[in-house]
């Protein structure tokens, strides 16, 4: 199979090619030619096997030139790294959520980030690459530290990780400087997150700095949800929902689904998209948002305007105002030309319009919905008080969401709301939905959470408590290039 860039350049890459390279040259991001196509039978044999099993089966269909999908995927979700079950789906209330934060850093992103990095290290060797990646990441607190973990004592590839020194969570600071392996560097910067990828861009920009690492034996790559190797293993964990949902007898083989997902770089919810394109029978997707409601608005009118205020809510993760991934979903469904004219309305106008046939196409399949803070904490409570069940922000964004699209639609189709966070990983957040302020420090609430829950805290989390900082550079931003290449001099 071939992949192609939304924006029309005419290069035909392999997935390995696609998953070394990242963005399209001409700004565009990889798609595959034809998205393969799954049946009934198709599922019914993956129903049968576990998380790994589904993973190899679906896998193979978008990275056919690998040959040794089986060993990647049975290393990315080792029981070492996510447990028994790396995506169950939990009953409660009136849905179902799809938990995918049983991984390292106990967020969403591990189901991507534990998987890319062992593709990208086979596809160094799959294309003979002469150069060693260096990996770069500006991250506002998620991302980093699963990039950190999933490509950690990987051979032929160095990863360094810049996050905004006030910018990120105690909890989330600790996890990256306290970081393990001997081919990582993290550094904080004095600036907020804007700063430290606006640096970051900088470099990958800079062709001066590009032959420097060049000289040094290296070439630039990204752990960016643009990379197809982070939206592939993504499309997993739908279809082994629904795999689930069958087992539990809740829908019968062939029945339709709704999915309800908490949205900010389109990623996950896209992935979703291209199970349906696959066949799987998902009939709505409801796109959550938090106070940040572009997509909302996006959705219900055709334009997609970012020339509007930025909020910090408590689901940070989706604090968005661009959502790159977008940009795929334009693509199937108005063709390359006309996504190249959106994505240069946006860069030049923070603003563009769709077609009302394209916006038309939209709404029959998308609806958009979003959750303020005081909502957000209600649901936490809710659901924590009628049906046992405690979530983080994030996801009760799209449990609220969830009953939005059902009250106005009166559509009782089985609902899967996917769960992107341990409620630990936001606990003094999750802990104020119950009333309760905890004094001190981030395992303060973290203990208060576990007291008034009884919820079982993570152990990645519980083996942070006692962790020492490693990494405690802090640099202006204009020093950042530097410390990239002291670090792949070394
Ligand atoms: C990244 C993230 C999201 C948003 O996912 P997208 O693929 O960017 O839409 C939601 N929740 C959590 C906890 C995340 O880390």
């Amino acid at each position: 199979m071939f992949y192609t860039s939304t924006r029309g350049e005419n290069d035909k890459l392999t997935a390995a090619q696609v998953i070394k390279k990242g963005i399209a040259s001409d700004g565009g991001l990889y798609m595959p030619e034809k998205i393969p196509h799954i049946d009934e039978d198709f599922i019914k044999a993956l129903c049968a096997m576990d998380y790994t099993g589904r993973a190899e089966k679906v896998l193979e269909l978008f990275l056919d030139d690998y040959k040794n999908l089986a060993d990647i995927c049975k290393k990315a979700y080792s029981t070492a790294s996510f447990g028994e079950n790396p995506a169950p789906v939990k009953a409660a209330g009136e849905v179902n959520f799809l938990e995918l934060w049983h991984g390292p850093t106990c967020a969403f992103k591990d189901m991507a980030l534990q998987f890319m990095p062992l593709a990208l290290s086979e596809a160094l060797k799959m294309t003979n690459s002469e150069k060693d990646a260096c990996i770069l990441v500006a991250t506002s607190g998620d991302t980093g530290k699963a990039a950190l973990e999933g490509y950690k004592n990987l051979d032929k590839i160095k990863i360094m990780v810049f996050y905004p020194c006030d910018g990120v969570s105690k909890i989330q600071k600790l996890q990256m400087a306290s970081q393990e392996g001997d081919n990582v560097n993290v550094c904080a910067i004095r600036g907020n997150f804007d700063d430290a990828q606006s640096g970051v861009k900088k470099i990958f920009a800079d062709k001066d700095f590009a032959a420097d690492a060049d000289k040094a034996g290296y070439f630039l790559s990204s752990a960016n949800s643009i990379n197809w190797g982070r939206l592939a293993p993504q499309v997993v964990y739908y279809i082994s929902a629904y795999c689930d949902l069958v087992n539990a007898g809740k829908i019968k083989l062939g029945a339709p689904i709704n999915v309800c997902v908490p949205t900010g770089n389109f990623g996950n919810i896209f992935a979703a998209y291209i199970a349906r394109e696959m066949g799987l029978n998902i009939q709505k997707f409801v796109c959550a948002s938090n106070k940040n409601n572009i997509l909302t608005d996006f959705i219900n009118t055709g334009v997609y305007d970012r020339n509007r205020p930025f909020y910090q809510t408590s689901s940070p993760s989706m604090d968005i105002l661009i959502s790159s991934n977008l940009e795929r979903l334009l693509y199937l469904l108005d063709g390359c030309e006309n996504t190249t004219a959106y994505m240069k309305a946006l860069n030049e106008d923070g603003k563009y319009t769709v077609s009302p046939e394209t916006h038309a196409k939209i709404e029959r399949l998308f609806y958009g919905f979003y959750c303020d803070e005081d909502n957000t904490r209600a649901t936490i409570k809710k659901y924590f008080e009628n049906n046992a069940y405690l979530m983080d922000t994030h996801t009760a964004v799209a449990a609220y969401c969830a009953e939005q699209y059902r009250a106005k639609t009166c559509d009782n189709t089985e609902m899967l709301v996917v769960s992107t966070a341990s409620p630990y990983k936001f606990s003094a957040d999750v802990l104020s939905s119950f009333g309760i302020a905890a004094d001190g420090d981030e395992f303060a609430a973290v203990r208060a959470l576990e007291q008034h829950t009884k919820a079982p805290i993570p152990a990645p989390i519980a083996a942070l408590m006692g962790k020492t900082a490693r990494f405690t550079t802090i640099v202006d931003k204009k020093d950042m290039a530097g410390e990239v290449m002291k670090f792949l001099e070394a």
